[in-house]
């Protein structure tokens, strides 16, 4: 009685009180949770502002802790925090907690890439008997949608709570012969962390004009979390072919057997062990083995000093392996890492480079009526 009557004990009193509740909230909100503070959940913030429009920041968690962050700028994922075998939480995506570097330039770290991902040849293509001209950003070339692909484009976003997980949805209208290609092409992208550790990525898009669509996010890894290059890596490739290509890394056509070569990863290999045999690193589609029309595994890949596995499926007929080769240095993300050559690497699920201008390879094109749809997942797990 005598303690609340006293006012300046009250005042403290009242002061340990509001401290041991922002305290838990604090901790609730760290990446160091216990499995006790862990609540499953999706946070919106705000990562700043393009050209006056304001670009959010959403925080997805899931019930074990896994963390992934989105942002409706180019529908980036800018961070990924899964565990290691000691169920430590580390980032495991190259990125920036920043917007301001992804405005001044990137090699398109976690973003949506479209309306085609990869190559499109000397920039063009010719569909039902009419040619049209692609914005040329790469050499004589168009690469990853053009020069304003989805990748830098403010998405509509709605997130969801599933039974799975917690999902973002965003959505970008891609009006009539933006960047040079024809349609209205009206694109919907799910982002679903779910409870199993899982990133579900699902596509659909519709146009009201014949178009080419190859649709792919571009996450770039490394399950070091940075400490070192991805050279260590061992990975898997559920392929026996992969797509020839030129010196400007644009394919001949030819679809060959990876039986006998440094492309061959139907065993695991870490990515170092041949890499110096292969001109200009790993930067090749792969034909998948696909059995059936659905999801197929596309590859595993472990790292064996934290443990972390992660395996990727998709419904597409082929993946982009890109061991980060053109990373420079130029570049420091997160936690000051300088992204150095093969500090990150892509497994980028897609249809083949240049289909469009390629007969030989499966058809790419959208037309009205049909709709374009995805899904590739990515799970993480330890071994
Ligand atoms: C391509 C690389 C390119 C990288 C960044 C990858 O999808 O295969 O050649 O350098 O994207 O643009």
């Amino acid at each position: 009685m005598t303690i609340i009557n006293n006012p300046l004990l009250k005042l403290l009193l009242l002061a340990i009180i509001a401290c041991t509740l922002f305290s838990c909230t604090g901790k609730r909100n760290s990446e160091n949770k216990t499995s006790m503070d862990i609540k499953s959940g999706i946070i919106t913030g705000t990562f700043g502002s393009v050209d006056g429009e304001e670009v959010k920041l959403y925080t997805l968690t899931n019930s074990n802790g896994m963390v992934i962050k989105v942002t409706n700028y180019g529908g980036i994922v800018t961070s990924i925090q899964v565990p290691d075998r000691d169920t430590r939480l580390g980032d495991v995506a190259l990125g920036f907690d920043e917007l301001q570097p992804y405005l001044d330039g990137h090699p398109y770290f976690g973003c949506i890439v479209g309306r085609y991902g990869n190559r499109i040849a000397n920039a063009g293509f010719e569909l039902d008997g009419q040619s049209y001209i692609l914005t040329k950003n790469n050499g004589e070339n168009s690469l990853h949608g053009g020069d304003v692909g989805f990748d830098k484009k403010i998405w509509e976003a709605e997130t969801f709570e599933s039974e799975k997980g917690v999902g973002l949805q965003l959505h970008y209208l891609s009006p009539d012969m933006e960047e040079g290609y024809p349609g209205n092409l009206d694109v919907y992208v799910t982002y679903l962390l779910t409870d199993e550790n899982e990133i579900i990525i699902t596509y659909k898009a519709t146009t009201d004009k014949a178009c080419p669509v190859n649709l792919t996010w571009h996450g770039y890894f490394n399950l070091t979390e940075g400490r070192e290059n991805v050279k260590g890596h061992q990975i898997l490739i559920n392929a026996d072919k992969y797509v020839v290509v030129d010196e400007n890394i644009m394919p001949t056509g030819e679809l060959r057997s990876t039986q006998n070569t440094p492309m061959d990863f139907s065993d695991f290999h870490t990515i170092g062990e041949r890499f110096d045999q292969v001109e200009g690193g790993y930067d090749h589609s792969y034909v998948l083995v696909k059995d059936s029309p659905g999801l197929t595994l596309v590859a595993r890949v472990h790292e064996p000093k934290s443990g972390r596995l992660m395996e990727v499926y998709t419904t597409e007929p082929g993946v982009q392996f890109y061991a980060g080769n053109f990373l420079d240095g130029t570049l420091t993300g997160r936690n000051g890492v300088v992204y150095n050559s093969q500090y990150g690497f892509c497994l980028e699920a897609q249809h083949f480079p240049d289909s469009p201008n390629q007969p030989g390879f499966p058809n790419s094109i959208l037309r009205p009526g049909e709709v374009y749809a995805q899904t590739t997942i990515y799970r993480f797990s330890v071994k």
